[in-house]
C-alpha cells in the first residue's frame, strides 16, 4: 500500500427526510443563494420545500446552470453574489449545479484576475464561500469531494480543479429525490459511479487489500442495483444503495493509497466539450476500449476482477479472462442503456485527431497511472471504439 493522507470533512445527511436538516446547519442570519439547473427542482417541487425550510433567511435563487456547467453561466452567479452580497451558497441539483457552485464558490473572492485562471492553472485557492448541497442525482460524488468540472465553451474547454477549499460543508442524500430522475440520468448515474471505481480499482496492485475490497463491493452493489433502479424507479432501498454507492466511488476513500488512472475521464471530457455526449455516455464508450490496449499493464488487476466481479473460473486461461472481463464491463454498460461505440453516437474516425489535439493542449500528453496513456494509446484507444 502506498503512503496517504485522507481526510473529508463534509457532514452527510442521509435518509428521508433529511432535509429538515438544512435550516440547522446553515448558520443563522446568512444570506444564502439557492443555486439549481435547468428546471427539475421547479417541477418536482423540491426548490419550494427547499425555499419554505429556509424562510427564516434572507434567500435568493440562481437558476439555469447546464449540464456541464460553463464558466459563462457560472459567472453571472458571480457577479450577482458581489453585487447582493450573498454569504452562503446552496446547491440543489446533480454534478453539474454541485460543480458550479464550487466554482462559483471559489470565483467570487478572487479579485486578483479572471477565475478562470484558478481552473486554467489549477492555482491552490485559499478563499472559498460555504456551501451546502442538496442532492437529486447520485452519480458524481461531487456532494462530498473537493473536485469539479467546469467548462469554457468559447475555449472548448473542460477542465477540472481540486481543492480542500470545495469540501461542500454539509450534503443531504435523500433518495427519494431520485424518484423522478429519467432513465437516461439513471443509467449515467450508475455508469459514472461505475467508472470512478474503476479508474481507480483498474491499476497495478500495490497489495492494498481494504481498497480492493472495498472498489469490489461498490462495483458490485452497483451491477445488482443499477437494472433493479430502470425496473422499479421508486424502490427505495435500490436507490439508497445507489446513493451511497455513488457517493464512497469518489470522496477519496477507495483512492487513497492507491494508484489512480483517471485517463478514460479525460479523454471523456473531450469528447464532451467537443461533440456534445453526456458525461457518462463518454465513459462507456472509452473505459472498454482503454482496458483492453492498456490490458498488459492492467493485467493482474483485470484477472482479479474477472475473478470476483463476474465470477470466471480460476482455471480460465489468462488471455481469455482478460477478454471475457472486458466484453462484461461493455455488456452491463448496454444492458444500462448507454451505448458503447463513437458510431452509436454518428461519430466516426474523424474525431481522433481532434480529440488528441485538445489532449495535448490541456496538458494531457501522458495519462493513467504510469504515464502509458500516451497520444499514440489515445489514438488506438479511440480507433477500438469506433
Ligand atoms: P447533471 O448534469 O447534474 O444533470 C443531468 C440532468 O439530470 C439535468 O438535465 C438535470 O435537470 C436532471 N436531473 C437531476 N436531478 C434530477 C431529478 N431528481 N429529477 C429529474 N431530473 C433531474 O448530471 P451529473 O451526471 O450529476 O453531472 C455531470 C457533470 O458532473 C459533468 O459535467 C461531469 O463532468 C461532472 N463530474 C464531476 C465529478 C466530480 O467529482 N466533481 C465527477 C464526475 C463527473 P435540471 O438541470 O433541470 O435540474
Ligand atoms: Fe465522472
Amino acid at each position: 500500500m502506498q503512503n496517504f493522507q485522507f481526510g473529508n470533512p463534509t457532514e452527510i445527511y442521509f435518509g428521508q427526510g433529511q432535509i429538515d436538516q438544512l435550516a440547522k446547519n446553515i448558520p443563522a442570519g446568512s444570506k444564502v443563494l439557492i443555486l439549481y439547473g435547468g428546471g427539475s427542482v421547479k417541477k418536482t417541487g423540491l426548490l419550494t420545500t427547499v425555499k419554505d425550510i429556509l424562510k427564516e433567511y434572507q434567500v435568493g435563487e440562481f437558476g439555469g446552470i447546464e449540464p456541464n456547467p460553463t464558466y459563462e453561466t457560472l459567472m453571472q452567479a458571480v457577479e450577482l453574489i458581489r453585487q447582493e452580497k450573498f454569504d452562503f451558497l446552496l446547491a440543489v441539483g446533480g454534478g453539474s449545479v454541485i460543480d458550479g457552485t464550487k466554482f462559483v464558490a471559489v470565483a467570487v473572492p478572487y479579485a486578483q484576475g479572471d477565475p478562470w485562471e484558478l481552473v486554467r492553472d489549477r492555482l491552490p485557492v485559499k478563499n472559498a464561500l460555504p456551501f451546502a448541497v442538496v442532492l437529486t442525482l447520485p452519480a458524481t460524488g461531487s456532494e462530498m469531494n473537493s473536485g469539479a468540472v467546469i467548462t469554457r465553451k468559447a475555449l472548448k474547454a473542460k477542465l477540472s480543479f481540486l481543492s480542500k477549499a470545495v469540501f461542500p460543508r454539509f450534503s443531504i442524500l435523500d433518495p427519494v429525490y431520485t424518484y423522478t430522475l429519467p432513465e437516461r440520468q439513471i443509467s449515467n448515474g450508475v455508469v459514472d459511479s461505475f467508472v470512478h471505481v474503476m479508474e481507480q480499482y483498474m491499476t497495478y496492485p500495490v497489495k492494498g487489500k481494504v481498497q480492493d475490497r472495498f472498489s469490489e463491493g461498490l462495483l458490485l452493489t452497483l451491477l445488482e442495483e443499477g437494472p433493479k433502479a430502470l425496473q422499479e424507479p421508486k424502490n427505495y432501498a435500490v436507490r439508497a444503495n445507489l446513493m451511497w454507492a455513488a457517493t464512497l466511488a469518489l470522496n477519496g476513500l477507495i483512492g487513497s493509497g492507491v494508484p489512480q488512472d483517471w485517463s478514460t475521464h479525460m479523454i471523456g471530457h473531450e469528447i464532451t466539450v467537443l461533440y456534445g455526449l453526456d458525461h457518462a455516455q463518454t465513459l462507456a464508450i472509452v473505459l472498454p476500449s482503454l482496458l483492453e490496449v492498456m490490458q498488459e499493464e492492467k493485467q493482474e488487476k483485470l484477472i482479479q476482477y474477472g475473478e470476483r466481479i463476474w465470477n470466471l473460473p480460476k482455471e480460465m486461461p489468462a488471455a481469455e479472462k482478460v477478454a471475457a472481463a472486458i466484453e462484461r464491463t461493455r455488456s452491463f454498460f448496454e444492458a444500462m442503456k448507454v451505448k458503447t461505440r463513437l458510431s452509436d453516437y454518428g461519430l466516426g474516425q474523424a474525431v481522433i485527431e481532434p480529440i488528441v489535439a485538445n489532449l495535448v493542449a490541456h496538458g494531457m500528453g501522458r495519462l493513467g497511472e504510469t504515464g502509458k496513456v500516451t497520444p499514440e494509446a489515445v489514438r488506438e484507444i479511440l480507433k477500438k471504439s469506433l
